[in-house]
């Protein structure tokens, strides 16, 4: 019997995808799987997401593990190559490379590659993270054209900073400047992230990338048709390894740090920050045990958590317990600590075993 471990649905990943297939019927998807697909396992989401048009990694090893356990779908390499090691690599698994930066540009004319690469070129419409400024593009945009070492027709991509924020006017702006300076050009051309495929159609032009919303976890505050259909993949299970009454004004766990305030039954689920329940949750945080949500009390150690059982507790030793996912949102959790669903659930550790059905 496995005590901490992280339930997968495959079939709820499908589901997901099925449903941004039906947000986004006229473009197609690059289903993003970086970061151990979201923490998802790899390989087996990739396997799982066959439908999909094409996959998208942010490391060049993460590609590798995709072609090495026979995935045959198109790869796109999110930040593109760093050197030109890497560009050989990605020539000779077939992948596709981003390019952000002129340093890339010129790596791709300087090399000889085996095979010619697929390219997608990235201007920054306003994230000042990755991307071409919009005074380069064009002489980026030509000189890719004419590279002996690209294949076919540059594609174009941009991201959006703050498309998870409804009414924000700045996806507006991003967009309008996307669509101006990319205009003149007769290329397949990529924007959305899952927010804005969930909730600005007008940013799904011909591919979209949604990742955390694959996963059945919404990006958006507050629910839009589409994002309350999507099922989450993972469930976080542990068990109840000791249950015992304390009385009030007890200081439980290292440094005392959370106190009874009254008469109660302590419980203490075996998950903690070793296995990548993050430690800054603060009293309080919601459990799932015995279909009603109780609050953990005190400091997460490394492989447990203690909860408030309350006075009328009947839980018993071995009982199971949802940390997030069916019944407990992982967005209503990342809340709870003060983070997001998206780290949550690609910082399991290695111990934390994933069982899939
Ligand atoms: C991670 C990533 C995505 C997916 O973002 P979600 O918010 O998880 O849907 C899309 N595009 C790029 C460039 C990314 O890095």
């Amino acid at each position: 019997m496995k005590t901490a471990f992280a339930q997968i649905r495959l079939t709820n990943l499908q589901h997901n995808l099925e449903l941004l297939k039906r947000a986004a019927p006229t473009s197609k998807i690059i289903a993003i799987c970086k970061a151990n697909g979201y923490g998802h396992g790899l390989v087996a989401v990739a396997k799982a997401l066959h439908k999909a048009d094409a996959l998208g990694v942010a490391r060049i090893q993460e590609a590798v593990s995709l072609r090495d356990a026979g995935i045959v779908q198109p790869i796109m390499l999110l930040e593109g190559c760093f050197d030109a090691d890497e560009l050989q690599l990605a020539s000779n698994i077939d992948v596709e490379v981003v390019v952000h930066h002129t340093h890339q540009l010129t790596m791709l004319q300087q090399t000889q590659l085996t095979h010619p690469v697929k390219v997608w070129l990235k201007l920054d419409t306003g994230m000042y993270r990755l991307g071409i400024d919009h005074t380069q593009f064009n002489d980026c945009y030509q000189a890719l054209s004419q590279c002996h070492n690209v294949r076919g027709s540059v594609h174009i991509m941009s991201h959006l900073s703050c498309a998870d924020e409804l009414g924000n006017q700045y996806t507006d702006s991003q967009l309008q400047q996307f669509e101006q300076i990319t205009q003149p050009y007769d290329a397949p051309k990529s924007l959305a992230n899952s927010a804005a495929v969930l909730a600005h159609p007008n940013t799904h032009f011909d591919w979209v990338r949604p990742g955390l919303s694959l996963y059945g976890i919404s990006p958006l505050p507050t629910g839009t048709h589409i994002s309350q259909q999507l099922k989450p993949v993972m469930t976080l299970h542990s068990r109840l390894i000791s249950v015992k009454p304390a009385k009030a004004g007890a200081l439980v766990g290292y440094g005392g740090a959370g106190q009874l305030q009254q008469d109660s039954t302590l419980g203490v689920i075996a998950i903690g920050y070793g296995d990548g329940y993050p430690r800054n949750a603060p009293n309080g945080t919601p459990v799932l045990i015995n279909g009603r949500i109780v609050p953990s009390i005190g400091k997460v150690s490394m492989d447990m958590l203690t909860v408030d059982l309350g006075t009328n507790s009947q839980d018993q030793i071995g009982d199971k317990v949802t940390l997030w996912g069916e019944g407990l949102p992982v967005e209503q959790v990342a809340n709870h600590i003060g983070t997001i669903p998206w780290e949550l659930v690609c910082r399991l550790t290695q111990r934390l075993a994933l069982v899939y059905n």
